[in-house]
């Protein structure tokens, strides 16, 4: 049991809000999700469900001038994925009118003022957590003429950056969020939803607790940088006399090798780093989704990852891991090859096909069988080749026999160059009293993959590198940024072979090439051209 979960059921016994659990997930729509909004994700909805509670989806879109459309979409689309559904979906902006209304409420109570300062004189006189901060000379403003300007601001009177409302809270305390934060500032910029409604916009600070205790959120999880947040969040519960949902903090998801902030996500899509959000380098959900991994994977990993209350750096391996463990019990088995060669059996009859049965999964005799067609002709992996063996090299070489996997003992014979030195073409003889199957008393050291020329078709397969070459691109030298430290070799484009049946519309969802990792089809394919992507090797 975590500490949350000691939390929530230390409220379950008390009878604490009637003994319900509703909890929420409240991304800001501007941008995609992360893998540390998955975590965040995992935890809300899990909690809800372990506990018989609900969970909502909250938008919480008070910055008109960053938020879309599509990244809504998009965190929608990439929570169900997850496989969770939400209670309800809702928007802070359905809220725009209430708080609004908490504003007047607190501007007749002497609670909220407008304040003329500019941004610069505001944070001056804020000072320093040390010593008390200088009020400013309007905050004694009378009501009437707060609610004149309030209302003049939301009217539209007023330029941008001109006026602000503030609310009257304790410009000495230690905590800088008290001295007076600000409830609202002008911004004539159309809103995603509500449109050009409003000229004015909350601010997250005092719509982000509101609107939890709008929607009777009872235990309202966030990362550790809001602790010093809730008090404030604490003190509009009470002087508005609302709802009070209770805040815990939990210690962000952060993994080594990437960037998990959005700003820096989005000028890596913005300025072209990488082909989208859904770049299969990027630690998103969908980039994630997009090069194999599976839903069940990712809530693993969350689920490893566990809930701490201090920051910490979660090895990238750690995600692979999780994701070999799940797509090992669920991906399809086929051979394909990154580098092919030919190989030609001297001995085995011209124009004959033999029909071979290959395992689809071994780990789910659910999944059954296909048959692959073996002849004369066939490619086998290039590096499974090699001229010069030592003695640690096990698979094929001149006068080394090796198994072919589901077919038949083979042993090179000699090998065919061009004029520049590269190997064309393997020779071979194999031994038709080994057919997989048959009891043979032989032994061989390896086995290795093939596809037979009839039956082998173009693929294009992307590999894939971190996309950093530190483990900490966001913590740099001076005068760098996490672009000096992207890694320039993070994609390789690779023609290779895979069996001719796969195709676009009855390709399976996760495949595990045999011997090299688990891939998956990618949305560039065409019918003329598939593409995969590598997911993740099948070894650390
Ligand atoms: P930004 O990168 O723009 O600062 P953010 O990552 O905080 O934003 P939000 O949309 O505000 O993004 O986050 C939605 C929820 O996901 C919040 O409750 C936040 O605490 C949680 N969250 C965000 N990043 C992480 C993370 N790395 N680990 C765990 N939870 C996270
Ligand atoms: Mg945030």
């Amino acid at each position: 049991m975590n500490f949350i979960e000691e939390i929530i059921e230390e409220d379950l016994k008390n009878g604490k809000n009637d003994s319900r659990v509703h909890t929420r997930f409240p991304p800001e729509p501007n941008g995609y999700l992360h893998i540390g909004h998955a975590k965040s994700i995992c935890l809300n909805f899990g909690l809800a469900k372990k506990y018989n509670g609900l969970c909502n989806l909250r938008f919480d879109d008070t910055n008109p001038t960053k938020e879309e459309v599509e990244y809504v979409d998009s965190i929608k689309e990439d929570i169900q994925w997850l496989g969770f559904q939400w209670a309800a979906e809702y928007y802070a902006s359905d809220y725009f009118d209430q708080l609004y209304e908490w504003a007047e409420w607190m501007i007749e109570r002497g609670l909220a003022y407008v304040d003329d300062s500019t941004q610069e004189e505001i944070s001056r006189e804020r000072g320093i957590p040390t010593k008390p901060g200088i009020e400013s000379k309007y905050r004694n403003r009378n009501v009437e003429e707060n609610m004149d300007l309030f209302r003049r601001m939301r009217a539209g009177e007023f330029p941008e950056g001109s006026r602000v409302l503030r609310a009257k809270a304790d410009m000495a305390s230690p905590n800088m969020h008290l001295r007076d934060p600000i409830l609202y500032r002008i911004l004539f910029a159309e809103h995603h939803r509500t449109g050009n409604k409003w000229c004015i916009y909350p601010m997250y600070d005092y719509a982000h607790g509101q609107s939890d205790s709008i929607e009777g959120i009872t235990h309202s999880i966030c990362t550790l940088e809001f602790e010093v947040h809730r008090p404030l969040y604490d003190w509009f519960c009470k002087v508005l006399e609302i709802h009070h949902p209770q805040q815990i903090e939990f210690a962000r998801l952060n993994l080594n090798y990437t960037i998990m902030s959005k700003r820096k996500l989005l000028q890596l899509v913005t300025e072209k780093y990488v082909m989208g959000w859904d770049d299969p380098r990027m630690p998103t959900i969908s980039g994630l989704r997009r090069r194999g991994y599976s839903p069940e994977a990712i809530r693993n990993f969350a689920e490893t990852v566990g809930v701490a209350k201090r920051e910490n750096i979660i090895d990238v391996s750690l995600l692979e891991f999780c994701a070999r463990e799940h797509l090992n019990k669920v991906a399809t088995r086929t051979m394909a090859l990154l580098d092919p060669v030919k190989l030609i059996i001297d001995n085995y009859p011209e124009n004959k096909t033999e029909w071979l049965q290959a395992v689809n999964n071994p780990e789910d005799p659910d999944a059954g069988v296909r048959e692959i067609p073996f002849g004369k002709e066939l490619y086998i992996e290039r590096t499974d080749f090699k001229e010069d063996a030592d003695k640690n090299f096990f698979r094929l070489t001149i006068d080394r026999e090796v198994r072919l996997k589901y077919a038949y003992i083979i042993k090179c014979t000699h090998i065919v160059k061009n004029s520049e030195g590269h190997i064309t073409e393997i020779h071979c003889t194999y031994d038709p009293e080994t057919k997989s199957g048959m009891q043979t008393q032989r032994k061989v050291k390896a086995t290795i993959h093939w596809i037979s020329e009839t039956f082998a078709k173009p693929a294009e397969i992307r590999l894939f590198e971190r996309l950093f070459t530190v483990p900490e691109p966001d913590n740099t030298e001076e005068g760098k940024t996490f672009l000096d430290y992207l890694n320039p070799n993070s994609l390789t484009l690779v023609n290779g072979l895979i069996e001719k049946n796969i195709t676009k519309e009855n390709a399976a969802k996760y495949y595990q090439f045999e011997r090299i990792g688990y891939f998956c089809i990618d949305k560039d394919s065409t019918e003329e051209k598939l593409v995969f992507n590598k997911t993740v090797g099948l070894k650390q």
